[in-house]
Parts: C-alpha cells; sequence; structure tokens
C-alpha cells in the first residue's frame, strides 16, 4: 500500500507481512518495495526513516495511578485503522487537561481527574474493537483477490467490481469516520447528570447527534453567522433555547462554589435539539439537559465538578 506524504516525492510504502511471519528481518526491503511501486533495478529511491511494527490491540488496566497519569499510545494501542491512534490521544489530553484545570483553578475537589479514568477507559476500549475488527476486514479482504482479477472479458469485470466495492465499502467508513469523531459519549460518568435516556448507537462512520447527557454537543450555526462552538464559553455553557426561562437560581449555585459558567441565548435554533436548557462541558460533552432547571441547582454544581460522588469527592 503507498500512501502520498507530500504528493510529490515523499511517499508512504507500508509492506505487510503474512501471518506467521514474525522476522523483520528476513525481509528483502529492495524488493518489497520495487514490487509494490511496479518498479525496476533502475529506479533510485532514498529512505527517510523507516519502522516495522506489530498489529495489537492493548489497552492499560487503568490510566491512573496518584498523580500520574497515563495517555494515547503509553494507555492504549490498536491497528491504525480509522487514522484514529493520535485522534484518540489528543481526546485523551482534552479531557484530562480541562479535569486537571478544574482542580488547580480552584472549582473541584482533588479527586475529580478519577473522571478520566471513567470517561475514556470504556471509549478507548471500544474504539479499539472498531479499528481492530475494521483491520481484520481489510486483511481478509487483501487477501481474497480472486484470480481472474486482471483478465479481460466479464468474468475479469465482474471480479475488479466486487474488489473495487468491497475496498470501498470497507475504506469509505475508516476515511470518513464521522461515528468515531462525533458519535462517541460517556455513558457512566461520575460528572454527568444522566436522565435515564439511551445514547444513540453509532457506528464507525455513522451517529446521530443527540442531547442525552454524555453525548458531544451538537453542532449549530448561531443567529449571527457563527459556529456555536466559538460561541460558546471557555468552561462550562447553559444553552437556553427558551430565553423566558430563569436561570438565575443556577447561575447563583455555579457562583457559589467559582465554577465558570456562561449562558448563551439560542432561541429559535433547538432544531434537533431536545430540552430548553443544556449544559455542556468545558470539553463540550454534555453535562445535563433539561425543560427547566432542577429543583436543586446546587446539586447539580457539585454533581458536574465532582462534588456529588462519594469517591471523587473524598
Ligand atoms: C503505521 C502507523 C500509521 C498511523 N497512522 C495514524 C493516522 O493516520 N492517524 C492517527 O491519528 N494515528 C495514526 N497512528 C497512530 C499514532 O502514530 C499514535 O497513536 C501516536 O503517535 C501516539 O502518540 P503518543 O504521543 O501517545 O505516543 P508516541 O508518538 O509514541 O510519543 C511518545 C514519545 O515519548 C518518548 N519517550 C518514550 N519514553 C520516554 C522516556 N522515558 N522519557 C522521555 N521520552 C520518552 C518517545 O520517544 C516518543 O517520542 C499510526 C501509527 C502507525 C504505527
Amino acid at each position: 500500500m503507498v500512501y502520498a506524504i507530500d504528493g510529490r516525492e515523499r511517499w508512504l510504502v507500508h509492506n505487510y507481512m503474512k501471518a506467521g511471519e514474525t522476522d523483520f528481518d528476513t525481509v528483502d526491503r529492495d524488493a518489497c518495495i520495487r514490487t509494490i511501486l511496479g518498479v525496476g533495478a533502475d529506479f533510485k529511491y532514498d529512505i527517510i526513516s523507516k519502522e516495522d511494527w506489530f498489529g495489537r490491540r492493548l489497552i492499560a488496566n487503568r490510566f491512573r495511578e496518584r498523580s500520574a497519569f497515563i495517555a494515547g499510545d503509553a494507555a492504549h494501542i490498536w491497528v491504525p485503522y480509522a487514522g484514529y491512534g493520535m485522534n484518540a490521544g489528543i481526546a485523551d489530553a482534552m479531557n484530562l487537561s480541562w479535569l486537571l484545570a478544574a482542580y488547580l483553578n480552584g472549582w473541584a475537589p482533588l479527586a475529580i481527574p478519577d473522571a478520566y479514568e471513567a470517561e475514556r477507559w470504556p471509549i478507548t476500549s471500544q474504539v479499539s474493537r472498531f479499528a481492530m475488527s475494521h483491520a481484520e476486514a481489510e486483511i481478509r479482504r487483501r487477501g481474497a483477490v480472486p484470480d481472474e482479477i486482471e483478465e479481460a472479458g466479464p468474468r475479469g469485470e465482474r471480479a475488479r467490481q466486487d474488489v473495487g466495492r468491497l475496498a470501498y465499502e470497507i475504506n469509505v467508513q475508516q476515511y470518513a469516520c464521522a461515528g468515531l469523531n462525533f458519535g462517541t459519549y460517556y455513558d457512566r460518568s461520575p460528572i454527568i447528570a444522566y436522565d435515564g435516556s439511551e445514547h444513540p448507537p453509532y457506528t464507525m462512520d455513522s451517529y446521530t447527534p443527540s442531547t442525552v447527557p454524555g453525548c458531544r454537543t451538537p453542532h449549530l450555526w448561531c443567529e449571527d453567522g457563527r459556529s456555536l462552538y466559538d460561541a460558546m464559553g471557555p468552561e462550562f455553557t447553559l444553552l437556553r433555547f427558551d430565553s423566558t426561562l430563569d436561570v438565575t437560581a443556577l447561575e447563583t449555585a455555579a457562583r457559589n462554589k467559582a465554577v465558570p459558567l456562561r449562558v448563551l441565548d439560542l432561541e429559535g435554533k433547538e432544531a434537533g435539539y431536545e430540552g430548553r436548557l443544556v449544559l455542556s462541558r468545558p470539553d463540550q460533552h454534555i453535562a445535563w439537559r433539561g425543560n427547566r432547571l432542577p429543583d436543586d441547582p446546587a446539586a447539580l454544581i457539585d454533581r458536574i465538578r465532582g462534588a456529588a460522588h462519594p469517591k471523587l469527592a473524598r
């Protein structure tokens, strides 16, 4: 397989070893490169770097030990299908950074980063299985090229169409993996106020935007043309789709605990949004939603800052 790096003179050549072949030193790299590129002995090239790697799925049992955290490949590796290794590492860092900042900025207890493992571990495990089953499907496809693939005539034509269709079906999912990017949700977090609603399922390439707590805050365009993500505050944002709703009690409860909260009015923009009030976290996942404020706004603030959960509040 060949990937363009700069599209002109830098290329990434992947050579896959067969099942049972484990010794990298037995590989004739020059022959592999020439075969894969379809070039003869007169073709000249330079190797800038090379890497040998095994496709594996490994997830650490824990992501935290006292004040030490692991993220990225240190915490999880899988076959880099769907281009999702680095993305997952960045998502880990994004999650951990706001939790640590909440503590360092004085509005969350020391244990709030415990939510990091509770939220990221299940996602990581799930994504790793998506990637590995995808890799297995791709390996099966690569190993099943019909003999008549280059044959002239209808048999060859049909074989090429079948191979092409399968390659498309498998690969379009990984190269346009909207489900992995936008559909993942946190369903067992101690700092999210769940309301019993089911999270919508997602696949590698498809998802349903949703305000079920734990989901990614669905994107919309604001009246002034800004992206919702640019209009939200840097920390918590209460999206209010009905400006007649009085939210002072929640603002007061947040202020009492120094939790940064901005209210954003989005009247008329609620299409696809369930809940007149939706509370979005600093990482743009939903912490709570409702059609009116909860009876005890202080308890909600304590939950989202990690002070309500007995383990987190220790
Ligand atoms: C062939 C291949 C293709 C890939 N394609 C994609 C892709 O398209 N998209 C994608 O998102 N991901 C892809 N990935 C995965 C991606 O490369 C990794 O998930 C990502 O690089 C992990 O980043 P990291 O910072 O967690 O770890 P690393 O990149 O491994 O960085 C860790 C760093 O720590 C250093 N280090 C280790 N020990 C110590 C120490 N004791 N002291 C100081 N420094 C230390 C290492 O030298 C290294 O620089 C691919 C991976 C492979 C192998």
